[in-house]
Formats: C-alpha cells, sequence, structure tokens
C-alpha cells in the first residue's frame, strides 16, 4: 500500500510518515500543494492524505485538479476546521473523508484503512458514453467507434468535463476554472486550443460532437 502525505507542518507530516510505516505503508511526504500534485497526478497511491491549508495551492484545488484530471485515488482531507461547510465544501472538491485536527493516530489509521479497502467497491465512476464515444475514468481510457483514442492528461480532462455535461453549454471561464484552476490567466486562448486539439484527435472534422456556441463556449452534443 502507497501513501502520499501532503502536509506543510513538516512535523505533523514525519510524525505521520513514521506511523504508517510502522504500519508497513509505503509512504511519500511532499510539504506543500504544488508539489503534492505533481506526486498525486503522476504516481499511483491507494491513498493521499492531504492537509486543507496549504501554501500556494491549497488542499481543496489539489482534489480539485486531480479529480478534473481524473485522478481518482481516495483522499483523506485533514482540517484544523471544524465546520460542517468547511466538511462539506471538501467533499464537494472530491474528498472522500474528512479528519479535523487535532486527530488521533489510531483514527487516522483507522480511516485510511476504510479508504484504502473501498478501492475494491465501485465508488469510482462508471464508464461514460455519449454517441459512438466512451470514457473510461478507472483506466483512463477514450474509444471512438471502437477506436482507441490516445490523449493528454488535460484533453482527457477536458473531454470528461464535456461528455459529464452533454447537452448542455459550459462557458469557456467554467472549463478554464475546472482544468486550469483559477490561476489560468483568463485572457487566454487555453480553452480554444484544447477544444481544437479534442476536434482533431476525436476526429470531429464536420464539428458534430463539439459543438461551438458563440461568444459563450462548447458543448458536446448529447
Ligand atoms: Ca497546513
Amino acid at each position: 500500500m502507497r501513501v502520499l502525505i501532503v502536509e506543510d507542518e513538516a512535523h505533523l507530516a514525519n510524525l505521520i510518515a513514521r506511523v504508517l510505516q510502522r504500519e508497513r505503508y509505503e509512504v511519500d511526504v511532499t510539504y506543500d500543494g504544488e508539489a503534492g500534485l505533481a506526486r498525486a497526478l503522476g504516481g499511483r497511491y491507494d491513498a493521499i492524505v492531504l492537509d486543507r491549508m496549504l501554501p500556494g495551492v491549497d488542499g481543496l484545488e489539489v482534489c480539485r485538479r486531480m479529480r478534473a484530471a481524473g485522478v481518482h485515488t481516495p483522499v483523506l482531507l485533514l482540517s484544523a476546521r471544524r465546520e460542517l461547510d468547511e466538511r462539506v465544501q471538501g467533499l464537494d472538491a472530491g474528498a472522500d473523508d474528512y479528519l479535523g485536527k487535532p486527530f488521533a493516530f489510531t483514527e487516522l489509521l483507522a480511516r485510511i484503512r476504510a479508504l484504502t479497502r473501498r478501492g475494491d467497491r465501485p465508488v469510482l465512476p462508471a464508464v461514460l458514453r455519449v454517441g459512438d464515444l466512451t470514457l473510461d475514468p478507472r483506466a483512463h481510457r477514450v474509444e471512438r467507434a471502437g477506436r482507441e483514442i490516445a490523449l493528454s492528461q488535460r484533453e482527457f480532462a477536458l473531454l470528461e468535463y464535456l461528455m459529464r455535461n452533454a447537452g448542455q453549454v459550459l462557458t469557456r471561464e467554467q472549463i478554464r476554472e475546472r482544468i486550469w484552476g483559477p490561476a489560468a490567466e483568463p485572457e487566454s486562448n487555453i480553452v480554444d486550443l484544447y477544444i481544437h486539439y479534442l476536434r482533431k484527435k476525436l476526429d470531429d472534422r464536420p464539428e458534430s460532437l463539439i459543438r461551438t456556441v458563440r461568444g459563450v463556449g462548447y458543448m458536446l452534443r448529447a
């Protein structure tokens, strides 16, 4: 079992790491959101212990971007705040569980065991189908009319977002915020660029799949 810890309080991060290692988990530790996100996107972990308050990219944002990129590793969010809406925000961002600080290590271990067990259960989203397109978030696989299409992580996340909202117009702002996060430059044409890449790869030359809604954004036809 591999666990990633993302926690900027080095003392606490190292303490959690030692407790987990004693239980024979393999552990990686990062001390900020940027590095944590890179690890989460690149590595194969069975669970991620993610602090909510991090310098730079915070825990909620790390979680949102991971999910947008199609990474479904179970996340246990740590937070000093105990209020209900904080909890709801965490779950909305795609966290699987929530633990308020300070916590007992026995509880942390129990939560991690529960999360990693969940791996066997179909908590992960099922295969999405729209027309002759299928997208499997688990296998990170896209097919059009039975032909596999290789997509980059961003392209995959963008297509997943469009497919989950098929038949609805998504504004450029919504897409940019969801796929690139609030830090993306509003005046950049990154959304149009990636739609162009997607259309090319999907062989959507008559633009029958992804419709441009002039002055607003894009829509995948249901
Ligand atoms: Ca913190």
